[in-house]
């Protein structure tokens, strides 16, 4: 059966030039990069090399990128890592529709003593400026919006934010998650200003268990991971060498390519959606056109249907798509994001995420349109 895979913001396949430059990785000698020797030396150039890469791509200094183990260890290290420095009366400030990533640390951190604040979203699930300001005060420490939604890929305002910030907290930090805004904006200009930007190889076409956080100098960060002392006393262990490679490699070719594939693609998820809008009835777009949304992304509200079974009878018929966070921990859970939203919990139980990649073709979405209208009127309950 053909595969039809419409879940990029779950995880992207790994792309065959990446794999290639991790396994010229491997065919040399691979010392420990902290040795001398040359395998050692080897190993140091190569992740030096790397974090050279992943700089330019954020438009930071070298010195400044962290290699971590993906986007979920970055989120934990910015948020718990700045709140644990900041010892004084800190308060978090997130946005209701972070990852649970980031939501997750800033409950963690009130359970280390500290105080947390969830920012509100209007309707689109953009973050609430005024609410923003409001919130703002001395004890703000770190304040997390993330650039896109992995959900609804609603792209965020953070020049807005940054600068809301600097003029009312000027000691609080910005921390952006870019893990879904990577392969489709140039996180340079996008994030520029924030302190703090993380990044998820396996979204971009690299491994999984990959990923970085950029962190500017004048951040004062608690490491959370103790030992060796790497990275610049911020994240010890060993480091992984051949991810960082991977990694390095993958947003490479995201920057070479992301100026021909961001229209082609959002041509595609446009085709798809007005395709599926006409021939499902009563189908709609969880956030119109109008709104800034990532070109991979498409969330639509199925009126009707049950998400779970939806999902598991397209998958049946070789079509992958998926319900929303991909990292929710039980697949009826409502989504924390669409509740922000305000979407009434009876649309949100049939709601559903496809989202579209580099490697997604014109046969993708025929394929998808030929099947998804079918499996719908298939599964719908009599009203
Ligand atoms: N942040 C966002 C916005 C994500 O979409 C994800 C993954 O779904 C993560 C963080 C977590 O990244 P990782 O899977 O590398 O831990």
């Amino acid at each position: 059966m053909t595969t039809t895979y419409l879940d990029h913001a779950a995880t992207t396949p790994l792309r065959a030039e990446v794999a290639a430059a991790m396994a010229e990785v491997h065919a040399g000698p691979l010392g420990n990069p902290t040795g001398s020797h040359p395998p050692a030396q080897r190993a140091r150039r190569l992740l030096e090399e790397a974090r050279d890469e992943v700089a330019a791509f954020l438009g930071r200094d070298p010195g400044d990128v962290v290699f971590t183990s993906g986007g979920t260890e970055s989120a934990n290290l910015a948020v718990l890592g700045t709140a644990e420095a900041a010892l004084r009366d800190a308060v978090v400030l997130y946005s209701a529709v972070e990852h649970p990533a980031v939501r997750e640390s800033a409950l963690a951190a009130v359970a280390a003593g500290m105080d947390m604040r969830e920012l509100p979203v209007d309707g689109h699930g953009v973050v609430d400026l005024s609410a923003l300001e409001r919130a703002l005060s001395s004890r703000a420490v770190l304040v997390a919006v993330m650039t896109a939604n992995n959900e609804t890929g609603v792209v965020q305002p953070l020049a807005d934010v940054v600068e809301a910030v600097r003029r009312r907290a000027p000691r609080a930090y910005v921390f952006t998650d870019a893990v879904q805004a990577a392969p489709w904006l140039d996180l340079a200009d996008a994030t520029a200003g924030a302190d703090l930007v993380s990044l998820s190889a396996h979204k971009v076409g690299g491994p999984v268990g990959t990923g970085a956080l950029a962190v500017s100098p004048q951040v004062v960060l608690a490491p959370r991971q103790h030992g060796g002392g790497q990275e610049r006393e911020r994240r010890s262990g060993t480091q992984d060498v051949v991810g960082a490679v991977g990694l390095a490699a993958a947003l490479r070719l995201v920057a070479a390519e992301r100026p021909a594939a961001v229209p082609r693609v959002a041509a595609l998820r446009d085709r798809l959606s007005e395709g599926l809008l006409a021939a499902i009835e009563g189908a709609h777009r969880t956030v119109p056109a109008g709104v800034a949304v990532l070109p991979g992304h498409l969330h639509l509200c199925l009126p009707g249907v049950e998400r779970e079974e939806l999902l598991v009878a397209l998958g049946a018929e070789g079509v992958c798509v998926s319900g929303g966070s991909s990292c929710a921990s039980g697949a009826l859970e409502p989504s924390p994001v669409l509740a922000a939203m305000g979407v009434a919990p009876g649309l949100a139980a049939g709601a559903v995420r496809l989202t579209l990649g580099y490697d997604t073709t014109d046969e993708d979405v025929d394929r998808a349109l030929a099947v998804v209208p079918s499996v719908v009127a298939a599964l719908r309950r009599p009203a």
